[in-house]
């Protein structure tokens, strides 16, 4: 797949100021080059999950005025729907908790007709991201399992008691859970880092079958996305290795493998 790099140049120097990832500067450059994707014509569209307030509305009109289609949505519609196994007084408490962490995010897309697409089903949009669909559906497995677990953990440690499970979710109780070690793996950081070290241009948590094949979609489009960086802006792709190398257990040997 080709891509347009004057496109995504004009809204690089349009955006080159700005704060994409309040409070972590370190996934900055990451965020950019995942939102200059979409006027490349490498994806539907980018997620932005990290902006402050005033900073979405500032790139929802820059957005506008570079030809893309901005949506703004919540965080909570891109969580699965909280556990409805217990009664309904848990399930509720369970549901405000996550309602207070709820946020303003901006969906930045390609067209109007991927933004209305978008908008009547949000729950299907992460293929609009052209996250594999492997990565897709084990992030989906184990994050359910996960947080499966964790639910039931708070529950039975709160005797089954919607007060003291609101009072667990509000003092942050810790917990042990039991979980496939498999799946811890999938769940925790470890994933990250070697998605990381393995893709660094890649914009999604690899799933273990794409992190131990080197034809893998996740290795395809970390080809295709680096091939993108580079052509767009040297320094920047420097900074997505960078990026990647500081936050990967095995730094020297990905920097020496990914340089041109
Ligand atoms: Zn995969």
């Amino acid at each position: 797949m080709g891509f347009d790099v004057d496109q995504a140049r004009r809204l690089n120097s349009a955006v080159g100021h700005m704060r994409l990832v309040a409070g972590e500067t370190r996934m900055e450059s990451k965020e950019r080059f995942s939102l200059l994707t979409v006027p490349a014509g490498l994806r539907a569209c980018a997620l932005l999950v990290h902006l402050g307030p005033g900073e979405l509305q500032l790139l929802r009109s820059i957005a506008i005025d570079h030809g893309l289609s901005p949506l703004v949505a919540r965080s909570a519609s891109l969580r699965p729907r909280p556990s409805e196994r217990y009664g309904g007084d848990i399930s509720r408490v369970f549901r405000e908790h996550d309602a207070k962490g709820d946020h303003q995010v901006l969906w930045i897309c390609a067209s109007d007709a991927i933004r209305k697409q978008l908008k009547s089903a949000p729950s299907d949009s992460w293929a609009l991201l052209d996250y594999p669909d492997c990565c897709v559906q084990s992030a989906r497995r184990s994050n359910a399992i996960v947080g499966e677990a964790l639910a039931r953990a708070i529950v039975d440690k709160a005797g089954g008691d919607p007060k003291l499970v609101r009072k667990a979710l509000r003092e942050d109780w810790k917990v042990s859970v039991e979980v496939p070690e498999k799946l811890t793996m999938l769940a925790s950081a470890r994933s990250v880092q070697r998605t990381n070290s393995a893709f660094p241009f890649a914009l999604h948590t690899a799933c273990d079958s794409c992190l131990d094949d080197p034809s893998s979609p996740t290795a395809e489009l970390n080809q295709r996305y680096a091939a993108f960086a580079q052509q767009l802006d040297p320094a920047l792709y420097a900074e997505l290795l960078l990026a990647a190398a500081a936050i990967s257990p095995d730094t020297s040997r990905s920097l020496k493998d990914r340089d041109p």
